[in-house]
């Protein structure tokens, strides 16, 4: 089946940056999110993110300009039905995708694909929910959408091979590489991340290190490009406990025991950047260590 119309729900971080790349790869996007602020903020935000891109010369204006053109918003989910792929990015929370897909497959058409860019949620679980199991997957693309290369594709136990075979296709075409994971808890990259983000939390709840020396070990002390303190602000900390609750609960190993250090900033609504504090304090000119 050919994709030409790409479905995106949820216009936060990630559904803006899916939106903006699979606009410049030719597709025509429909975002619908909850909140009529973030459809207006994701807009302003892919623009801008493509000024970025023609200010270095990696898109023409024209490119530009009809990507822009290609992307269109509704706070109406059903008007999602006429899309071909459905790419799911709203909160990560089960209850919240469930109902989301219980409310959008009435609506769709037969051969519609549906998948999730959960970073952690049972595929095979959230595709039961739905009508068409065999056309359900992850497909789990990383922060920030438009520069990162990967996309992990995550097969249900019961995906068709033709339906992981057209989103195999889709990340050729937005010239990004796929990594094929089976569906257990968090999947490759957050199964291997995020215990590493949760162990910078530990120690800095017990006190071996401030914000700054653990951000700055692992910079200089193994290459990483970000900090894990700096990095889990930048994923959204409230994810990152979602993450480390179902590897919690979907392994039933206390090594993922989510530190009580990050829920304590997610119940202060300490979020990271998109609340402007977490690990840092975003709101002057410079980031500013919390702890
Ligand atoms: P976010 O908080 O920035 O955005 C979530 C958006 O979903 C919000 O705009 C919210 O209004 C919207 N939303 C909530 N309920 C909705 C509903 N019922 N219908 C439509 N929209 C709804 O979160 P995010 O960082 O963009 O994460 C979205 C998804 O992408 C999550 O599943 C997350 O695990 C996954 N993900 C996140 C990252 C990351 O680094 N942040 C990376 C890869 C995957």
């Amino acid at each position: 089946m050919e994709i030409r119309s790409v479905g995106i729900v949820g216009a936060g971080q990630m559904g803006n940056g899916i939106a903006h790349v699979c606009a410049l790869a030719g597709y025509d996007v429909l975002m619908t999110d909850i909140s009529q602020d973030a459809l207006t903020a994701a807009r302003a935000l892919v623009e801008r993110n493509l000024d970025r891109q023609v200010s270095r010369q990696a898109v023409t204006e024209e490119q530009k300009a009809e990507a822009l053109r290609r992307i269109g918003a509704t706070l109406t989910l059903s008007d999602l039905g006429r899309c071909d792929l459905i790419i799911e990015a709203a909160t990560e929370r089960e209850t919240v995708k469930t109902a989301i897909f219980e409310d959008l497959v009435p609506h769709l058409k037969p051969d519609s694909i549906l998948t999730s860019n959960t970073s952690s949620i049972s595929i095979t679980r959230l595709a039961s929910r739905t009508d068409r199991p065999e056309k359900f997957m992850g497909f789990h693309f990383m922060n920030p959408v438009p520069v990162m290369q990967l996309v992990e594709l995550i097969r249900g136990i019961a995906t068709d091979e033709e339906t992981f075979a057209a989103c195999h296709a889709v990340v050729e075409r937005l010239g990004k590489t796929a990594a094929s994971s089976e569906d257990f808890p968090a999947f490759i990259v957050n199964r291997i991340l995020m215990p590493m983000i949760n162990e910078a939390i530990y120690t800095l709840y017990e006190g071996v290190g401030s914000v700054r020396s653990i951000d700055t070990s692992l910079k200089l002390g193994a290459n990483h490009p970000m900090g894990p303190l700096e990095l889990a602000d930048f994923i959204g900390l409230d994810t990152c406990l979602a993450i480390m609750n179902v590897l919690h609960d979907g392994l039933a190993d206390t090594k993922y025991r989510p530190c009580p250090l990050l829920t304590k900033y997610v119940e202060a609504g300490w979020l990271g950047r998109k609340t402007k504090r977490g690990f840092y304090d975003y709101r002057g000119d410079e980031p500013v260590p919390t702890r």
